[in-house]
């Protein structure tokens, strides 16, 4: 008996394709080249995700070209487009926008349910050309390398519309032949050519200022039903030292505030052309709303507009009361602050500077704004972390309860995430060793049990470790990978394959290891990484001496 698909207990592909709303003209179209974009995991998760839409976008705005949406299905296969339902196996090309490692695995079982070989080296001219971008490209692509005939690396809206292009003049040729071809566009890594991700540039978009990713299909069935997403930067001018956004991603850009608001009132008035009720709720997408030197204009002229307005992420120490006075009012319940760590000397460390009492200011303003849940985030398992630091958190997250509930009327809550450090590619930490789950289970257990009244929050397991091996290894992890795509635990995959998990993650790398993901000879960003982590190193000697 075949198994259900989750799509059958949940709406049916008719149901989410009559509740989408079109922003733009991103209607499918016919073309003589068919191109399938993937999202290596269920509907609802690819149409929250901002890359991918843009993408979409601009692929479906080339003449000639049907772009058709690929999901993961559950069922045995044949994998299937989302819209017309043709088998994907006979589709021109199926480019896949991967943002996470752990949809790695997701990856690799659509290429099975697409009974396209897994090996590049088996492949074709009957099949796809297998193509990978995203935001994964920007760190560690190559447990990937077997699987794709090429990878688009860095910010995707230019480049993907080169390779479109190059797809449609050679059609006809040989595999063989369009691979090579497709190698001579800038930032095209081809495995059968280059011997590693290093060797080619990541290309960059900066018309991103005019020209940002959008909300381009809203879709009732994703975490975002109710809000049109707008990227109002990219990057981080910050260098956080576990981060990769301050660190690997291109220069920070911002969009101008009336540009935004121009857009806000853009998407309104193409509800009202359509007879829609507009959705009034813009999601303001950065990663450092703060550093955006418009970012309090903004939300107040968009305010002024009646829009409600959501931001993804605030720093503890740069709040300011009307913006989370903006945030209420557009229905935000839960307010989150990251420390990160819990100590000043560790903050230090890691590069994360909001001093004790930033935090707490940071904390009256929550509670003067009306807020009644706190969510405090934390990492744990922190290079040069201690057993100091680790009582530091305990305090510093009581400190906060006591604070915020002293300045709240009524109940409130805070809850605590604990999230085990993952030493991330071409950040200043990649060096660092993954602490074992055994450790982090205890450090986890001793926390929350010195956090009476608190909830306490950590991920499972599974997805951290998966994410630290992924992020870490190289294109030998195929057979490891391969067996968690058909069902192993990601201790059972790594047992089957023998996978050196001392030396992959559990340990600290010297400074010379050449990573793969690093260009020949060391570029900017891994000089200037080294020289972070050196100084990280100094300033434990150094914060260890002052605060003992
Ligand atoms: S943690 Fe936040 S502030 Fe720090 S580099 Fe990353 S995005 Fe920027």
């Amino acid at each position: 008996m075949r198994r259900r698909t989750n799509q059958s207990r949940g709406p049916s592909r008719r149901q989410l394709i009559e509740n989408e709303r079109l922003y733009g003209d991103i209607r499918l179209r016919e073309g003589a080249v068919s191109v399938g974009l993937a999202y290596p995991n269920r509907y609802g998760v690819g149409m929250a995700n901002l890359g991918y839409q843009t993408i979409l976008h601009r692929i479906r705005s080339i003449p000639g070209v049907s772009a058709e949406r690929v999901f993961q299905g559950d069922d045995e296969g044949p994998l299937k487009t989302f819209e017309t339902q043709k088998p994907v196996g006979g589709l021109d090309a199926l480019l896949f926008s991967v943002s996470f490692e752990n949809d790695y695995v997701n990856l690799v079982r659509m290429l099975n349910q697409a009974r396209i070989p897994l090996d590049r080296e088996e492949r074709d001219d009957r099949h796809p050309m297998i193509v990978v971008g995203g935001a994964i490209t920007f760190l560690n692509p190559e447990p990937l390398r077997k699987y794709a005939d090429l990878m688009l690396m860095g910010e995707g809206e230019e480049i993907v519309c080169e390779y479109i292009d190059r797809l449609q003049s050679d059609r006809g040729e040989a595999r063989a032949e369009r691979v090579r071809r497709a190698a001579t566009i800038a930032g095209a890594y081809v495995p059968a050519l280059h011997g590693a991700a290093g060797e080619v540039e990541r290309r960059s978009y900066m018309a991103m200022k005019h020209d940002p990713a959008l909300t381009r299909i809203l879709t009732p069935y994703s975490e975002f039903s109710d809000t049109l997403l707008m990227e109002i930067s990219r990057g981080c001018p910050r260098r956080c030292r576990f981060c990769t956004v301050g660190s690997a991603f291109p220069k920070f850009r911002m969009l101008p505030a009336d540009k935004a608001v121009e857009i806000a009132e853009r998407f309104r008035a193409e509800d009202v052309a359509a007879g829609r009720r507009p959705v009034n709720k813009v999601g303001l997408v950065t990663a450092a709303f703060f550093d955006h030197i418009e970012s309090e204009r903004m939300a107040e002229m968009l305010f002024a507009r009646g829009f409600e307005i959501g931001a993804s992420s605030v720093r503890v120490d740069q709040l300011t009361l009307p913006l989370l006075e903006y945030l209420r009012k557009s229905g935000l319940q839960a307010l989150t602050i990251a420390p990160e760590a819990g100590t000043e000397r560790l903050r230090k460390i890691i590069a994360k500077e909001a001093t004790d009492e930033k935090i707490m200011a940071g904390v009256s303003k929550v509670a003067a704004a009306g807020f009644r849940s706190l969510r405090i985030y934390y990492m744990v398992g922190l290079p040069f972390e201690t057993e100091h630091d680790r009582a530091g958190l305990v305090n510093e997250a009581m400190r906060i309860r006591s604070h915020f509930y002293n300045q709240i009327s009524g109940s409130g809550r805070v809850t605590v995430s604990l999230h085990p450090f993952v030493p991330k590619p071409r950040t200043s930490f990649q060096w660092s060793a993954m602490r074992r789950p055994k450790d982090i289970k205890k450090i986890v257990l001793a926390i929350r049990k010195q956090l009476p009244g608190i909830r306490v929050k950590c991920p499972s397991h599974k997805d951290v470790y998966l994410e630290g091996i992924l992020a870490r290894g190289g294109e030998d992890l195929a057979p490891f990978l391969e067996s968690v795509a058909a069902g192993s635990s990601w201790q059972a995959a790594a047992r089957e394959t023998n996978l050196p998990l001392e030396e992959l993650i559990y340990s600290d790398r010297p400074g010379e290891t050449a990573f793969p993901w690093e260009m020949e000879g060391k570029d900017r960003v891994d000089r200037v990484n080294w020289r972070e982590f050196q100084r990280a190193s100094d300033l434990n000697t150094t914060e260890v001496s002052q605060s003992s």
